[in-house]
């Protein structure tokens, strides 16, 4: 299930990262690769760790 309201939504390589809040009052950070196929996705309670995740995942095309 995709949350639908990220913000601050930025692309590194093939992977976007985004912020949401979670319905619960809490911000959450998510990293997800848009490769066909590739299927990563994470997701943080810190805005640097999903970046972090995004820029150390190595596409598999
Ligand atoms: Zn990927």
């Amino acid at each position: 299930m995709r949350p639908n309201r990220f913000y601050d939504v930025i692309s590194i390589g093939p992977v976007q990262v985004g912020s949401y809040n979670n319905g619960r009052g809490q911000i959450r950070h998510a990293a997800a690769c848009t490769a066909p196929k590739c299927g990563f996705s994470t997701d943080h309670g810190d805005r640097s760790a999903a970046e972090l995740a995004a820029r150390t995942h190595r596409g598999t095309v």
